[in-house]
């Protein structure tokens, strides 16, 4: 654990902020403020006439680090607070910089979506090198993350050309918690799924009248629906019936189904796709599916607890390709366990002779819950170079092949402080991906763990609600849940949203 001092006391928004700025350097910190100590660290801001001017020193071993940085203060859409804020964390990160040896690309963005921030400054300024300049400037970004965030945003906007104008519909996100079993760096509501007790049933129950619900309260407002995605868990871990009755509630419930743009269901553990769920799926015009290998060697899959095999990967996908799934994305993470670079060459080159129309290379998070983190000895993970060149052979590999990326997001505790990026073929984008990393519209989610996202377009505001992650809680609180939903979906109402022109 690495610990950060600061003479001057902070309040708790600087401590937060002196925390995430100082996780992009050391794996745990903790920031003590009002007290000197190894590694102590010292900002000062000032207004200096029409300029915010900052100074800052890190001291540690008997080496003292400096740093400086001033902007105009009229040169900023930003609130006062926000600017100054702002300025305070270039100086921290120049001294972490200068300290740790360290560069971060992404400059002092510690936030999951910072393509949000790319969006509002191209509306503002409407000028892709005016925007380069200005996120170089005061965000410290480098070139190549201002490269992939242009390719995002043209891609962006070329799949959704109304992307700014979504907010009068809403998407739909049902999350079906079960998976055949839990992978060890899970920690999505996905339970082992055995027809013990009911407990599948009696939470599907619920989910057809928590569809149907919310499918009435669309229809009496006129609200249409731009996409669907079953997440989970695995949606196709249920039985091919239970599929066919779920996509007909849904078809059933709620307006326009034929105006809908998008439907996915994540298919994601190859081990659940059969023939008769492969037919229901056509039944239902559903032909945008994931199927995701993670990692083409067996050892590997072994070592995360997915029990399938890659052989099993690749004869889905062919299999799911001959019964007319004519969008497949694939996952790939980088730095699994034991895995480097060999490994995520010969996961290149397995996609290579598939040719999904979307990969989505995620790299591995640490992320508390899951068992992986809470073994974390148990598991040899690339460093953070290693991490860095897989995702440069991923870039170019992309490139070579013809994808382009379309999404971005960043986790915490991520492996490199790197990203997961969405790349897919021209014209083959997830919809629902880009609108769920943008906050274009409402989305509603369904189901055990799905969490809702509110959009108010009259003020910019996002309120988020989380269905019970656990089945059993779900289906004896699923009223309650479709109460909540429907009093934020007439606020959200009453405040003039969900208005078609
Ligand atoms: S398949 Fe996905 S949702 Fe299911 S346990 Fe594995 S990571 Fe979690």
């Amino acid at each position: 654990m690495q610990r950060i001092y600061s003479e001057q006391l902070l309040t708790q928004e600087y401590i937060r902020l002196y925390t995430h700025l100082a996780n992009l350097f050391f794996e745990e910190t903790k920031v003590l403020s009002g007290e000197r100590g190894d590694c102590t660290i010292d900002v000062n801001v000032e207004e200096v006439g029409m300029m915010y001017v900052g100074k800052g020193t890190l001291e540690t071993d008997g080496q003292t680090y400096t740093a400086s940085y001033e902007e105009p203060i009229e040169a900023t859409w930003l609130t006062p607070k926000h600017q100054y804020k702002r300025v305070h964390s270039r100086i921290v990160l120049d001294l972490l910089e200068q300290y740790t040896g360290m560069t971060q690309t992404w400059g002092i963005l510690t936030g999951i979506r910072p393509m949000k921030l790319y969006h509002r400054h191209m509306q503002r300024l409407n000028d892709p090198l005016l925007v380069r300049k200005e996120m170089q400037d005061h965000y410290r970004i480098a070139d190549e993350k201002l490269d992939l965030m242009e390719h995002i945003y043209r891609a962006q906007l070329r799949a959704i050309p109304d992307l700014y104008d979504l907010k009068k519909e809403v998407s739909l996100y049902i999350g079906i918690p079960f998976c055949p079993t839990k992978c060890a760096y899970c920690t999505f509501p996905a339970y082992a799924i055995h027809r013990k007790g009911g407990r599948v049933e009696t939470f599907l129950d619920a989910l057809h009248e928590e569809i149907k619900a919310i499918g009435a309260w669309l229809k009496e407002n006129d609200v249409r629906v731009t996409t669907i995605y079953y997440g989970g868990g695995t949606p196709t871990s249920i039985e091919a019936e239970e599929m066919d009755a779920l996509y007909e509630t849904v078809a059933a419930s709620i307006p326009s189904i034929e105006s809908v743009r998008e439907v996915t269901v994540e298919a994601g553990r190859p081990d659940t796709i059969t023939v008769d769920k492969l037919d229901v799926l056509n039944r239902w015009a559903i032909d945008r599916i994931s199927v995701n290998p993670q990692s083409y060697t067996n050892e590997t899959l072994k070592a995360i607890g997915r029990h399938h095999t890659v052989e099993e990967t690749i004869e889905k996908f062919w299999l799911a390709r001959k019964h007319g799934m004519n969008n497949i994305n694939m996952d790939l993470i980088i730095g699994l366990p034991n895995e480097g670079i060999e490994e995520m060459a010969h996961s290149l080159r397995e996609t290579e002779k598939l040719q999904p129309e979307s990969v989505t290379v995620h790299t591995l998070s640490f992320k508390r819950a899951s068992y992986m983190s809470q073994n974390k000895d148990k598991y040899k993970v690339a460093d953070r170079a290693t991490a860095e060149t897989m995702m440069k052979m991923s870039e170019r590999w992309m490139n070579r092949n013809d994808y382009v990326p379309y999404y971005t997001y960043r986790q915490k505790n991520i492996l490199g402080n790197l990203e997961n990026i969405g790349y897919s073929k021209v014209g083959e984008e997830s919809l629902y991906n880009i609108i769920i990393m943008e906050e274009a519209q409402t989305i509603i989610g369904l189901g055990s763990g799905a969490s809702s996202k509110f959009v108010d377009g009259t003020t910019g505001r996002l309120k988020q609600y989380a269905n019970p992650k656990d089945p059993a809680s779900y289906a004896q609180t699923y009223e309650r849940s479709i109460q909540e939903k429907i009093d934020w979906l007439n606020r959200l109402k009453e405040k003039g949203n969900f208005i078609s022109e």
